[in-house]
């Protein structure tokens, strides 16, 4: 297993300048439970947004209703430690001890040279090396719960994780919220219909400026 915590790997990540990347990138980002794959799932097909979704891999176990090649790609640690060594991913992190989660170069490739702009759930060490390799071609959203008590009720509710997974997360959740700062914009998921609205205004105003300034506008 890597003990690494992080790697980044910039010569493998496809750049505007050298490859025929015709998307822009969004960037996901909050503590686990806070709302990002609900809010992804509800403005993905908004057809203004022209979004792909970045799957991933990880060797955390499937939860839930979740399956292979749709929210994640399932994977061992060692397939994990293989294709990492083989150059596989632009970005990986051990988000938490002894589970790995990466960005494949395969699946930002697949979304934006089919010219869709690509959304990706990551983590905060993750989403803040992909938005400076990507600078402008990309927006860094930062997605804040209402607070740390309905983020533990949200953890819970779901109704996914086990116990230990949950207290994980939550231990984690505080370090998390310490990077929302160096985030393009932040949007707090109180509302869901309200913040989706939000999220999907922003990337909208990004598409059609390129200039992030002025996305933020109405950030919270
Ligand atoms: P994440 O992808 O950030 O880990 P999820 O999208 O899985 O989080 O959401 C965690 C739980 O919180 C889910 O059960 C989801 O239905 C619920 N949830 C998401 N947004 C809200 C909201 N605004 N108000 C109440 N519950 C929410
Ligand atoms: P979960 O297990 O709740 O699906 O995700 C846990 C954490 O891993 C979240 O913070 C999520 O954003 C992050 N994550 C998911 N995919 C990736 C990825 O490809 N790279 C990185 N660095 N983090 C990811």
């Amino acid at each position: 297993m890597h003990t690494a915590t992080q790697t980044i790997n910039p010569q493998s990540i496809p750049s505007p300048g050298l490859t025929d990347m015709k998307g822009k990138i969004i960037i996901l980002s909050a503590p686990s439970g806070t709302g990002k794959s609900t809010i992804i799932s509800r403005i993905i097909g908004d057809p203004r947004l022209r979004l792909g979704f970045s799957i991933s891999a990880t060797s955390r176990a499937p939860r839930g209703e979740e399956q292979n090649g749709r929210e994640y790609y399932f994977i061992t640690n060692e397939e994990f430690k293989e294709r990492a060594e083989r150059g596989d991913f632009v970005e990986w992190e051990e988000v938490y001890p002894g589970t790995c989660y990466g960005t494949l170069r395969s699946e930002v490739e697949r979304v934006t040279t089919g010219g869709h702009n690509l959304i990706m759930d990551i983590d905060v060490k993750g989403g803040l090396n992909v938005k400076r390799c990507y600078g402008s071609d990309a927006l860094a959203i930062f997605i804040l719960p209402p607070s740390l008590e309905a983020l533990e009720e949200r953890l819970r509710g779901r109704g996914t994780d086990a116990e230990d997974r949950i207290l994980k997360r939550l231990a984690k959740a505080e370090y998390e919220l310490s990077f929302a700062d160096r985030y393009d914009c932040r949007v707090v998921n109180d509302d869901l219909e309200r913040a989706s609205a939000e999220v999907a205004e922003l990337i909208v105003r990004f598409i059609e400026s390129g200039a992030k300034e002025e996305e933020c506008a109405s950030e919270a």
